[in-house]
């Protein structure tokens, strides 16, 4: 990888990429399938991504006609990466299996290692012979939505689909490695003003939030809406708050320290609540949620705003969603994609059909979606949130970071790349957008 690697860096014509030869092996963090049950028996917080992530050579898979060998020069850390590597709620074996099962190119993936990460950005090395729009040299992104396209339940919206997964996830091949191989119908092209660190931690939660809010797969915010963003400074939210004031809308954040309520207000979200300061206990125990402090906290929203929200924006699951589903206006919507602190989630369901509320899944994004979310960071009009960049070789570090929620936006991850700050092609734009803005994450973290 090292000749690649220097030929990138070198600015290598396309052909003389596509000529360079494949090694057989290549850098790759994974979790190992006889390791786990590793953690069996301990607490969430302790189980140690340190412990489960390694970083080895592995071998180089072959290339079904319709994907693409990525030289990864960066990557990202999602916490789907961090629920792989603790092995929670289940192993992400059965996935490989099961794709294994599937098809003669699936069965690649089911391997006794699992190569994990959901984001990349890097350059295009070989198109397989059914590839049309991308070819060796094309500056890259990648999107993680992994559908097969002859799937006619993937041709309405692709995230319907009855196989779609999740690359990295629910596949092998991830993006924390140096070499990746993903489906042609998963790449867009780099943003020219961003770094690759920068470009690389976009795709996921961008995408994710993109859909979630504007979309009309998802809440379809309109201007004037009062939206709240729970973990508004995280990965997720940290777009979220973003698409609120782009479209018109008025987030309310929701934040646990001083710090990221100024980091907040830095970005323009000026209704912020620290829910660390003021020590909501929406479950008086275990099972019993306690009304009182739901309306403590609806108060607090309104004493802010001076309305209910429109729009709750959902992930932390179990401890918040009673909350939320109190919280929203009537007639308005809860849209959820995630579960962080418990899945088997509890509200009082009186408050929602009296109210006329609704609560909407929402799941990634589709191509299309993620297209739309990936010119919108190319336009400069939706920033990176890379707030640290960690080297290939610390990844189970990283992923230590945003398990124990120490981080804030996103951890960025080094793969071919060999410091930070290469692979700008359009100064002028960077310049145009504003490098204040750009890397507001990075100067403004805690
Ligand atoms: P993240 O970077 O860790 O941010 C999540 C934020 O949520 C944290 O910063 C934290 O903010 C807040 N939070 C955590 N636990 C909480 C709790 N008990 N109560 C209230 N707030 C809490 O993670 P992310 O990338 O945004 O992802 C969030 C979740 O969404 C994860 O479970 C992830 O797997 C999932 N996800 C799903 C999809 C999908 O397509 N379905 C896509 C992306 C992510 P504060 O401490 O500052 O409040």
């Amino acid at each position: 990888m090292d000749a690649i690697r220097e030929a990138i860096l070198a600015g290598a014509p396309a052909e003389d990429l596509a000529a360079l030869p494949l090694p057989e092996s290549y850098r790759a963090v994974f979790v190992r399938k006889d390791e786990a049950g590793m953690f069996e028996g301990l607490p969430s917080p302790e189980k140690d991504p340190r412990k489960s992530l390694h970083v080895d050579e592995v071998a180089v898979p072959e290339l079904a006609p319709d994907e693409c060998y990525i030289a990864v020069m960066a990557s990202a850390i999602n916490f789907n990466t961090v629920w792989t590597s603790i092995f929670e709620p289940l192993p992400t074996f059965g996935f490989l299996s099961r794709l294994g099962r599937e098809s003669v190119w699936g069965a690649r993936h089911d391997q006794p290692y699992h190569v994990v990460g959901s984001d990349a950005s890097g350059v295009v090395l070989r198109a397989g012979s059914a590839v049309r729009m991308w070819k060796p040299g094309d500056r890259v992104v990648v999107h993680c939505n992994y559908v097969d396209d002859q799937d006619p339940t993937s041709h309405d919206d692709s995230m319907l689909a009855a196989n779609q997964r999740i690359w990295g996830f629910e596949t092998n091949f991830g993006g924390l490695a140096d070499l990746s191989i993903v489906k042609a119908n998963q790449l867009m092209p780099k943003p020219e003003h961003l770094s690759w660190e920068e470009a690389a931690c976009n795709a996921l939660c961008n995408s994710t939030s993109y859909r979630m809010l504007v979309s009309r797969n998802g809440a379809a915010m309109k201007q004037g809406d009062v939206v709240l963003v729970w973990g508004a400074s995280g990965g997720l939210g940290g777009y979220a708050v973003q698409y609120v004031l782009n479209g018109g809308g008025i987030p309310v954040g929701v934040v646990s320290s001083a710090s990221k309520v100024k980091l907040l207000e830095a970005l323009g979200c000026e209704a912020v609540i620290d829910r660390a300061e003021k020590a909501y206990r929406f479950w008086a125990d275990e099972h019993t949620q306690d009304e009182s402090e739901w309306r403590r906290f609806g108060k607090d929203i309104r004493s802010l705003v001076g309305e209910d929200p429109d729009i709750v924006f959902e992930h932390p699951g179990r401890q918040t969603m009673g909350a939320s589903v109190f919280v929203a206006k009537r007639g308005g919507m809860i849209v959820t994609c995630a579960a962080t602190s418990g899945y088997m989630i509890e509200y009082d369901n009186r408050h929602l059909w009296m109210k006329l509320k609704s609560i909407k899944s929402s799941h990634f994004a589709n191509y299309r979606e993620a297209w739309e979310a990936n010119r919108l960071i190319s336009l400069g009009k939706i920033q990176p949130i890379l707030s640290a960049v960690y080297p290939l070789e610390q990844a189970g570090e990283a992923a230590t970071q945003v398990h124990q929620n120490l981080h804030e936006g996103k951890i960025g991850v080094l793969c071919l790349a060999p410091r930070e700050g290469l692979g700008i092609d359009n100064p002028e734009l960077r310049e145009r957008v504003g490098e204040d803005k750009i890397t507001a994450f990075r100067r403004l973290g805690a």
